[in-house]
């Protein structure tokens, strides 16, 4: 499987890092070794010293295909779960300034944390969902997804122009503001709605 993501996905958050509002998605990839399933915790790593969370809604692909038009996209993913798409953001800054890619910042061990996935016709409306994430039990981030700027059937159209989607590949949709550090022995819980998705401690 693969993790496909997208960045730069909500106003707030592109204001926050002071970054441009991209005309298309800003696309990136995490390897498999980068999910962290079940609870199992975040062991921080010692080469960064400012690892950032942004907690995400995920989008689980469920038949394969390529040059999806954004009309049939909805016949390519299933589920909807939540994620944190963990960022070396000191990493990720010193690429920025030499344009180089995001692999080290993004892709490390552990970036990944996904929890169980709903299936997507519980969902009413699946561009008005709302989730969090609360960092030792205070909301930190709080997003709804009709704040994407990019829809969800536009960005598995988009990518699927480029990557060929496959069964129980998982793509992050980007994260709303409130991003912050993670410090060892704090404990992160996820919810969409009002179900808790994610529950587990930095290390
Ligand atoms: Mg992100």
């Amino acid at each position: 499987m693969k993790i496909l993501a997208v960045g730069r996905n909500y106003a707030k958050h592109i204001e926050e890092l002071q970054n441009e509002r991209p005309a298309e998605p800003v696309v990136f990839f995490k390897p498999d070794t980068a999910v962290l399933k079940n609870g199992a915790p975040f062991y921080h790593p010692e080469y960064s010293n400012d690892i950032h969370h942004e907690v995400e809604l995920l989008v689980r692909i469920s038949r394969e295909g390529k040059f999806i038009q954004e009309q049939f996209a909805h016949k390519y993913y299933d589920a909807i779960g939540l994620g944190v798409d963990f960022t070396a953001r000191d990493l990720q800054s010193k690429a920025k300034e030499k344009g180089l890619p995001w692999a080290l910042a993004k892709g490390f061990n552990g970036s990944a944390p996904v929890s169980k996935f709903i299936p997507k016709e519980e969902f009413e409306e699946l561009q008005n969902i709302n989730f969090r994430l609360e960092v030792n039990g205070e909301v930190r981030q709080r997003g709804n997804s009709s704040m994407m700027l990019f829809p969800i059937d536009f960005i598995i159209s988009y990518l699927s122009t480029y990557f060929t989607l496959k069964t129980g590949d998982i793509v992050f949709t980007g994260t709303p503001e409130g991003v912050a550090a993670v410090s060892r022995g704090d404990k992160l819980t996820g919810y969409i709605e009002n179900t808790k998705m994610l529950d587990f401690e930095v290390k």
